[in-house]
């Protein structure tokens, strides 16, 4: 378990002190992949170098397994380093040396037995699906692949955390998704922690178990996945998912006296569609639908409808009643 307690982080002194992470507090369950979203500048990066103290926080504890390795000599702190793989933008692979050799790279700088080398890189390899790849050399790998190459050196010393920065933020769609079903995969098999960062809501959506979203330093809001699509609280969360599901209102639409704006959502467990038609039938009203969308978050559905109301205002506030009881959520986008 990974535990940020009352972390702060200011670089810079004087008057050029500046706050890049402002008391944060975070619980990370084993096993889980936890997901860390953000603008660019939010204090991402830095809070996960915090976590295998590249970054040594100004104030508040780091409690990994329940042990506080902010107090840690160097010694110390590299043991529990090596539990902590870490994958990052760009590959950082060596261009002289062959797949194998990258990966077997980590295992010689910490002293594996030198014996099982072969046998562990070989593993390795096969748990991000390049075996064939062993003797070539990264240029002639896709990004996907350089990154898959980066992840298995990250796993070498059986490490039980994974910190990835941006680990899909320099691959294009076809790439990404690969990497997310790859993590996803090792995430499973082998119950490893994951620990990722992001500005790319689509990632968060497909690998995260939860999420937390970070501006200005702070963590605004932390939530399992499904919930932070379907609820989110904070501006910056409302913004951010917002953008993913994409289920806008067009700019010239201008709502009359008689009608109403309305933003329904609905989950795996409730559907719009009987909603509509009923409330059409019970009441004297119409709906027109203005937009719409299926989502699917961790295969369970999730949509948006923008729905315009239309009649007069005492049977468009029966309608409203049934309709609010009815779906996920209603929200009132314009009218009276
Ligand atoms: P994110 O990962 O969300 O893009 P970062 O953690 O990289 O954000 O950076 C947060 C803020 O801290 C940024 O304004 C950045 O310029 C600043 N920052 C990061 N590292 C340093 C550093 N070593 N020295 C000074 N400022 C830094």
């Amino acid at each position: 378990m990974i535990e940020l307690k009352n972390i702060d982080v200011e670089f810079g002194q004087g008057s050029q002190r500046f706050q890049a992470v402002k008391n944060a507090d975070l619980t990370i369950q084993k096993g889980e992949i936890f997901g860390i979203v953000g603008p660019s500048g939010a204090g991402k990066s830095t809070l996960v170098r915090v976590i295998n103290m590249l970054q040594q926080p100004t104030r508040g504890q780091v409690l990994i397994d329940g042990q506080d390795i902010t107090k840690l000599n160097r010694k110390e702190l590299r043991k529990v380093r090596l539990n902590m793989g870490m994958i990052f933008q760009h590959f950082n692979l060596i261009s002289g040396s062959t797949i194998a050799e990258n990966v077997a790279f980590s295992l010689y700088a910490n002293k594996y037995p030198k014996d099982k080398i072969p046998e562990r890189v070989k593993e390795l390899l096969d748990l991000v699906h390049l075996p064939e790849k062993a003797d070539a050399y990264p240029a002639n790998l896709s990004g996907g692949q350089k990154q898959r190459v980066a992840i298995a050196r990250a796993l070498a010393n059986h490490p039980e955390i994974l910190l990835c920065d941006e680990a899909t933020s320099a691959l294009d769609v076809e790439n990404t998704e690969e990497i997310v079903e790859l993590l996803k995969e090792i995430n499973q098999k082998t119950k490893i922690t994951i620990v990722f960062i992001t500005h790319e809501m689509e990632v968060a959506k497909k690998l995260f178990d939860r999420i937390a979203f970070m501006e200005q330093g702070e963590i605004k809001e932390v939530s399992d996945i499904y919930t932070a699509f379907t609820e989110p609280r904070e501006p910056i969360a409302k913004s951010l998912v917002e953008r993913v599901l994409n289920v806008s209102v067009p700019e010239a639409l201008k709502v009359g006296n008689d009608e109403e704006l309305l933003r329904l959502s609905y989950t795996g467990d409730d559907s719009y569609d009987p909603v509509i038609s009923m409330a059409s039938k019970n009441y004297d009203i119409t709906m027109d639908i203005i937009s719409g969308k299926v989502d699917y978050i961790h295969d369970k559905p999730f949509g948006v409808l923008i729905v315009m109301l239309r009649g007069e205002e005492s049977e468009r506030k029966k309608a409203l009643v049934y309709i609010e009881k009815n779906v996920y959520k209603m929200e009132k986008l314009g009218g009276k």
